[in-house]
């Protein structure tokens, strides 16, 4: 079960021969909203691979609110993260919308994320339990912590071991930040489950200004790892433009949480 069965088991989920959610360090994981194209992406691995961070994200499936909206690159996005993945040397991130594209994000990515949109897609959840790689998921946008947990369950019941979740912040009454952080539910989660548990505070906050305080609390409630979206032109960006923190702001926030990133 996801939920806790000896208060001592944690799950480690390996992204890479060096890094892993789950153990003392804390995972960062930044890139922008969508992939753009390959000079976009260029940009982001060499600065971020620097930072360091230790892996970058980039949707190439999209789950748009409108359907003329921007929708992804598709698999050609998926050929610009499989370039700078290799040439960058640095895990790979994005998200799956449907079972159709399983295997072939499988086949690019270091780690599939399934989106606040689809965390009780239970068909898709089920066909994860056969990815053969370690999954995001998100919270869903107004999903209990018992309904998280549950979606978990699915994907660990199915065979694969290998979850993280994903607290990006739930719907409220107040639209002044895009939605509201629970950080509550980090630490419960922390407490009930034995998985990693990391933070989204771009998704969470949606204004730009908020992210870095934000990320630094999320640190101190004990996640295990953050998810941050950054670009390189942070107005221009195609999608989430309003939170997108700039290259530069996401280097300084990564070198301001040197001194914690190690957990204690
Ligand atoms: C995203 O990570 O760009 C995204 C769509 O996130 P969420 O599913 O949390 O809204
Ligand atoms: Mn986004």
């Amino acid at each position: 079960l996801a939920t806790q069965l000896h208060s001592s088991h944690q799950t480690i989920v390996k992204l890479s021969q060096t890094a892993a959610f789950g153990g003392k360090e804390v995972i960062i994981i930044g890139g922008p909203c969508a992939v753009e194209s390959l000079e976009q992406m260029e940009i982001v691995a060499q600065k971020l691979s620097a930072a360091p961070v230790q892996a970058l994200r980039g949707g190439v499936y999209k789950p748009r609110t409108s359907p003329y909206a921007f929708q992804g690159m598709g698999e050609e996005g998926l050929a610009v993260l499989a370039k700078v993945r290799s040439r960058y040397n640095i895990p790979v991130i994005t998200e799956v919308m449907s079972i159709s594209q399983i295997e072939v994000v499988a086949a690019h990515a270091d780690m599939l994320q399934i989106g606040s949109r689809n965390m009780q897609n239970f068909d898709l959840l089920k066909a994860l339990g056969q990815a053969g790689k370690p999954i995001l998921l998100k919270r869903g946008l107004a999903a209990t912590i018992e309904e998280f947990v549950m979606a978990a369950e699915y994907i660990l019941s199915h065979g694969n071991p290998d979850v993280v979740l994903c607290e990006r912040g739930i719907r409220s009454f107040d639209n002044y930040t895009r939605n509201v952080l629970d950080l509550g539910a980090v630490v419960a989660l922390k407490q009930i489950t034995h998985l990693p548990v990391i933070v989204d505070p771009s998704h969470a906050v949606g204004k730009r200004e908020l992210v870095a305080p934000l990320a630094k609390a999320a640190v101190a409630c004990g996640a295990d790892g953050l998810i941050i979206e950054c670009h390189p032109e942070p107005e221009k960006s195609v999608s989430d433009a309003r939170q997108a923190l700039s290259l530069d702001d996401m280097v300084s926030l990564v070198d301001s949480l040197k001194p914690v990133a190690v957990a204690v």
